[in-house]
């Protein structure tokens, strides 16, 4: 008997599974683990040692920290820190072998031994501006792969792609002799063109569908179940929640559950979002709270206080939630609370 007001349970086989699903899409070098932000919320630890046991031997994270907090789940592997080499962090990452993208000349000149060369095609946030590639002295940077990040893969007739492709295309140029490193999920969708040495993707592992308006060919990987904490009948004309936004237009069963914005169930669902219980949507009724939700289970006779809800999953998935809450299955993992149990089922 579960003691838990919620539960997240992440299933580590799926990941694996949409692992090597990408592996077989993108034959011309090998696939990356993008484990950044806890691993989009999920747990770098856990799926970084499931990655790793199936052969995975290059990751992404953000931030030294979140590298350290990792480096012993993955022994000998590429670990490669995206966010750039702040100034004192040096030894640290020489410490633990870990691998810097370096996106500006000063960078360069601070390091040296094994990095990736982060050139700036598009994005205008971190990378080398193409005009300062001809400035780049190597003497003592090993560069392991030159890479470059897509800014509308997801979009494939976004004109975008094509323009980075040949701005990559022209970099790369300058360093014939280094391996290249380009597309992150969506880009392994977009075909041959945008193959590389290695590939980079987060989202797709996590189930996070690569290529919006079509099937999703990922697995699921998450599921979140929160706790029906009171089921009360009310009757017509009786308001529920703050502010008193919805109001039942027949007689009610109202089931209030253990889930809420402090949960990254976002308030912006009011309205807009339905669990799952028995398969079936359960619609959400009035706002979300901190820590609690109410759900029109008046159609759901079965729904009793101690029974579950479904709020995330194989019907209610993370791209669902994103297109309701008016934002992207990444920010719906990303923002995945804290405070309920998590488990994982093993690769
Ligand atoms: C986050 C990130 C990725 C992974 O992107 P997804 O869309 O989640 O596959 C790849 N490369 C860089 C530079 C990133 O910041």
């Amino acid at each position: 008997m579960s003691t838990e007001h919620a539960e997240l349970q992440v299933d580590l086989g799926a990941i694996v599974a949409n692992w090597r699903a990408l592996a077989a899409l993108h034959p011309s070098g090998p696939v990356a683990g993008v484990i950044k932000a806890d691993a989009y919320g999920l747990g770098a630890p856990q799926v970084a040692g499931a990655l790793y046991d199936a052969g995975c031997r290059h990751f992404f994270v953000a931030y030294l920290q979140e590298a350290l907090a990792v480096r012993d789940r993955v022994p000998g592997a590429m670990l490669a820190v995206l966010s750039g080499l702040i100034p004192g962090t040096e030894p640290a990452y020489a410490a633990h072998a870990l691998t810097p993208v370096l996106g500006s000349l000063e960078e360069i000149a601070r390091w040296t031994g094994p990095a990736i060369l982060h050139v700036d095609t598009g994005m205008a946030r971190l990378g080398l501006d193409p005009r300062d590639l001809a400035a780049v002295r190597l003497d003592r940077v090993t560069p392991r792969y030159v890479m470059t990040h897509l800014v509308s893969a997801e979009v494939p007739d976004d004109p975008m792609n094509q323009r980075q492709r040949q701005r990559f295309a022209a970099a790369r140029a300058l360093f014939p002799l280094v391996p290249a490193s380009l597309a992150n999920s969506s880009g392994i969708f977009l075909g041959q063109d945008f193959a590389s040495d290695l590939a980079r993707p987060g989202a797709a592992l996590y189930g996070i569908n690569p290529v919006p308006g079509r099937p999703n060919p990922m697995r699921p990987v998450v599921t979140l179940r929160a706790r029906v904490l009171a089921v009360r009948n009310v009757p017509t004309g009786t308001s529920v929640g703050y502010n008193a936004t919805w109001i039942a237009r027949r007689p009610s069963r109202i089931a209030t559950v253990a889930i809420g914005y402090a949960d990254g169930y976002f308030r912006g669902l009011a309205g807009r979002a339905s669990a799952c219980f028995d398969g079936r949507p359960v619609p959400l009724v009035g706002r979300v709270s901190m820590d609690l939700t109410t759900f029109d289970v008046t159609d759901h006779p079965d729904v009793q206080t101690g029974r579950w809800l479904q709020v995330l999953g194989p019907q209610v998935t993370p791209d669902d939630l994103a297109a309701a809450a008016g934002t992207n299955g990444y920010e719906v993992l990303t923002s995945l609370g804290r405070r309920f149990h998590r488990t994982y089922l093993p690769a």
